[in-house]
């Protein structure tokens, strides 16, 4: 993942990170990807990981990415258990995230930097968070009121002492569904991004305006996470088939139709981040 996000910086684009939930799901994005010439991210949650176990996702990823004619990676998304994060590391992930962004500073500094020398040696990518990121993403809960950015003074500090490969900063985005007009600190994300020299992972994508993502990218966002998109996508494919052609009872045409539209949603958001035609 490394890699693709230095080009993407050199390139000023962002590369996107999908998160898949079956087969079906990492199909439409490594499809996405074909059909664009776009590097791209297949990303699991560690709910994903825990409900399925690594063996069949390890085998899907194999089977659809080895035969693609585009660069791709797998990565683990926020991941707070050491143990699971050893076991993605050993089995074929090729990035994981650390968030131990909960804990305190000093902590997370700690734990940030352990995952880092376990996946080094591997050249295994390391993506870390710092501050609170808003909202609900797998079973973690932060509160409006528990939220806070990023601290410019710690950002530092932390990506000097960590140094993570990837860096997600609470810049004022959230996960989940919007409910107003997300209010992003620009010039806090410009100004870790500038002193920091770190690639920047923008969380909570779905829901973004166009030109946020574009304002976001020119500061120095090259990844971006788009989870909840996929998780609507997936159900409302499954029902929307169903319910115009509710006599059929085909699983096949409607597993075909979830496909289309969580394939067409991703080519979108490839074609906005930039990243068509880089691969
Ligand atoms: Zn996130």
């Amino acid at each position: 993942m490394k890699a693709m996000l230095c080009n993407a910086a050199r390139g000023s684009y962002s590369v996107g990170a999908f998160n898949i939930l079956d087969y079906n799901s990492t199909k439409a994005v490594v499809q996405a990807a074909e059909e664009t010439k776009a590097p791209v991210i297949i990303q699991t949650s560690a709910k994903t990981v825990i409900f399925w176990d690594t063996a069949p996702i390890i085998s899907w990823v194999r089977e659809i990415a080895c035969s693609s004619s585009v660069p791709i990676a797998l990565h683990l998304d926020h991941c707070k258990d050491l143990d699971l994060i050893k076991k993605c590391i050993e089995l074929g992930w090729t990035s994981v995230m650390i968030d131990a962004s909960s804990k305190p500073f000093e902590e997370n500094l700690s734990l940030s930097r352990q995952v880092v020398k376990m996946a080094r040696p591997k050249n295994i990518t390391v993506e870390t968070e710092l501050g609170a990121i808003v909202g609900v993403e797998d079973d973690i809960h932060v509160k409006e009121q528990e939220a806070h950015l990023a601290d410019p003074a710690q950002a530092i500090q932390f990506c000097r002492e960590v140094e993570p490969d990837c860096f997600a900063p609470a810049i004022g985005t959230a996960h989940g569904i919007y409910k107003g007009e997300p209010k992003i600190a620009y010039d806090l994300l410009e100004d870790i991004a500038a002193k920091t020299k770190v690639p920047i992972a923008l969380h909570g994508g779905t829901g973004l305006a166009d030109d946020v993502f574009k304002k976001c990218i020119s500061l120095g966002c090259v990844k971006v996470n788009i989870s909840t998109q996929l998780k609507y996508d997936f159900i409302d494919g499954f029902i929307d088939y169903h319910n115009s052609h509710n006599i059929q009872y085909d699983p096949l045409k409607i597993i075909d139709a979830q496909f289309h539209r969580l394939k067409e949603g991703i080519i979108e958001k490839i074609k906005l981040f930039g990243s068509a035609s880089k691969a």
